[in-house]
């Protein structure tokens, strides 16, 4: 599996490219924002783009979405129903944020409506890219459409922005919930083991053993 990261947008978030290295499949997780670098190195290694697949629909996941299509139009685009809403409110999300409008175009968060969604992640289901096969699970809590994926011969899941290292997502944009999000945490993260390489949305990546034993929003040493 070839995973190579690329941190964009103010809010620092990680970008992913995801590539099968046998058949050159390759996915786009959470474009934050247009960026010629991951136009290159898809064009450079000869990856062919099959989705741009998204964890959830917050702006810095999902505002270089537009771009990255218009480059690879064949690509589908993928999101959980839940998220739809947020989805083509992306010009918006920053007024809810509380970015004042006449900000929006100094700090680049000037948004076209994203386009149209191929389809719907299911829960559950398996997405293959290449020799790779993601199980998608939803993990509602930051945001009510929420997914993870999982690749569990690679011991690897890519959590967005559920989990991090030493905290977890925030819960307070709308459609949050903090019970919730500990509640998918601890049914659809945790339980798949503690050597499972977890690739978060924003910061550096971890395990969930490690944040099993530290991550003081999962041993009780915080408590809402
Ligand atoms: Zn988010
Ligand atoms: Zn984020």
């Amino acid at each position: 599996m070839i995973i190579e990261t690329f941190v964009l947008t103010p809010f620092q978030q990680n970008t992913r490219v995801v590539a099968c290295e046998k058949t050159r499949a390759a996915i786009c997780i959470d474009p934050g924002e247009a960026s010629p670098e991951i136009v290159d190195f898809l064009r450079s290694n000869n990856y062919k783009l099959q989705a741009i697949a998204l964890t959830h629909a917050h702006l810095d996941h999902i505002g270089g979405v537009s771009a990255l299509h218009a480059d690879f139009p064949e690509a589908d685009i993928l999101l959980h129903e839940d998220d739809e809403q947020l989805y083509y409110n992306l010009p918006e999300q920053p007024i809810f944020m509380g970015i004042p409008r006449s900000q929006l175009k100094a700090l680049g968060l000037e948004y076209e409506k994203p386009p149209q969604l191929t389809r719907n992640w299911n829960d559950g289901e398996t997405y293959t890219v290449g020799h790779l096969n993601f199980e998608i699970s939803h993990c509602p809590g930051h945001s009510p459409g929420h997914v993870i994926f999982i690749e569990k011969s690679e011991r690897k899941i890519f959590a967005g922005d559920c989990l991090f290292a030493g905290s977890i997502g925030r819960t307070d944009l709308p459609g949050g919930s903090y019970e919730q999000l500990i509640t998918s945490i601890n049914r659809r993260i945790l339980p798949l083991g503690d050597d499972f390489t977890v690739y978060t949305g924003h910061g550096s990546d971890t395990t969930i053993g490690i944040e099993k034993a530290s991550n003081p929003f999962l041993t009780g040493a915080y408590q809402l």
